[in-house]
């Protein structure tokens, strides 16, 4: 019970790292730059004052970008074929992973955008089919879900049903009407998430945020008789927790239960996409976490995953830097 087999798909996890550039502040400070980015695929480390012999030097991915990289670029070399799968009935999930202050809000946002503007172009050019889009928006903080389409604070439960596998009770999604409307739905769940953010001290960086579209769509001459042409997809945009939260699972106090769940959330996590990449056979305990049991029909199985991992070059991040390229590379 509890242990869900992961299915047969091949399909690997795209791994993809994100540097940023260093911020005024940090120049300000004197801050120096440690990573480059020398190649489409290597990360170097390039501070020759550090013992070179205690951790490696490069690290390859399928994609890295470097500090002026565009976040349009990181999209359409990187995202896109992934979250453009749904248009096809296949499930997906972006992911953003890293450590607070590293650039995953910054990145999510664009490509979530990028991807919706893509949707609608693929509508218009396929006339051919009714397309129907939905979207949700949940706050996972402390393993409590809370709607962030919603005024209403009160934690969602997760269900089994029979026949829609794992749904969010209760949440409210919204059947999108155009860009504008999506636009002003993105504003409503910053202007939710700040308000938390007041009572709760910089919550962004302790819970996880899951931007959710789903994609219905059937051929026009079969509409209303027939169902066999209907496709439905979910791509989900997933703004994880500072990863660096889930070093600090042994803080003490009122903390303590924050820190243990936010670890919990992300180990399980790691732990998922550590099996699932490789090669996706055998048992994945995603019931372990709310945030891998609301993904795990989009993660195991014929569902497509891109991470993002997102990394600051400055010389005073450099253990959380590698903390987060180790991550990157158990998940490749
Ligand atoms: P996180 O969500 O990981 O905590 P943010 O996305 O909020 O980090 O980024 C922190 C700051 O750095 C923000 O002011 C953001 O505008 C800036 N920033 C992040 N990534 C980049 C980038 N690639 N290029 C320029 N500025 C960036
Ligand atoms: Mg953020």
């Amino acid at each position: 019970q509890g242990e869900v087999s992961s299915g047969g798909g091949e399909e690997k996890i795209l791994v993809l790292v994100r540097l940023r550039p260093l911020s005024e502040k940090e120049v300000a400070k004197n801050e120096v730059a440690d990573w480059e980015c020398i190649n489409e695929n290597t990360i170097l480390f390039r501070n020759s004052l550090q013992e070179r012999s205690m951790f490696p030097t490069a690290y390859t991915f399928d994609r890295v970008f470097g500090g002026d990289s565009q976040t349009r670029q990181v999209y359409e070399e990187g995202a896109k074929e992934i979250a453009l799968s749904v248009v096809s009935g296949i499930n997906s999930s972006i992911f953003a992973y890293g450590q607070t202050s590293s650039g995953k809000t910054y990145t999510m946002v664009g490509i979530t955008e990028y991807t919706v503007a893509d949707i609608y172009d693929y509508i218009h050019r396929h006339e051919e089919r009714a397309f129907v889009l939905k979207f949700c928006a949940m706050e996972i903080y402390n393993e409590a879900i809370r709607d962030l389409l919603s005024a209403d604070s009160t934690p969602l439960r997760v269900l089994d049903d029979p026949e829609k596998g794992t749904v969010v009770e209760k949440i409210t999604e919204e059947t999108l009407r155009d860009w504008a409307h999506l636009k002003e739905l993105l504003s409503i769940c910053e202007a939710q998430r700040r308000i938390g953010e007041t009572s709760l001290n910089e919550t962004s960086s302790r819970s996880h945020q899951i931007l959710r579209l789903t994609i219905e769509s059937s051929a026009r001459e079969f509409l209303g008789k027939d169902n066999s042409t209907k496709l439905s997809a979910s791509v989900n945009f997933v703004d994880l927790a500072g990863s660096e939260r889930a070093a600090q699972a042994l803080s003490v106090g009122a903390r303590l239960k924050e820190g243990c769940h936010i670890n919990r959330s992300l180990l399980t996590l790691s732990t998922v996409i550590r099996k699932l990449s490789k090669g996706r056979h055998g048992h994945v305990n995603y019931r372990d976490s709310k945030l891998t049991r609301i993904l795990q029909p989009c993660l195991g199985g014929n569902a497509r995953t891109a991470i993002i991992c997102t990394l600051s070059p400055a010389r005073s991040h450099v253990d959380q830097s590698r903390n987060t390229l180790l991550f990157a590379t158990c998940a490749k």
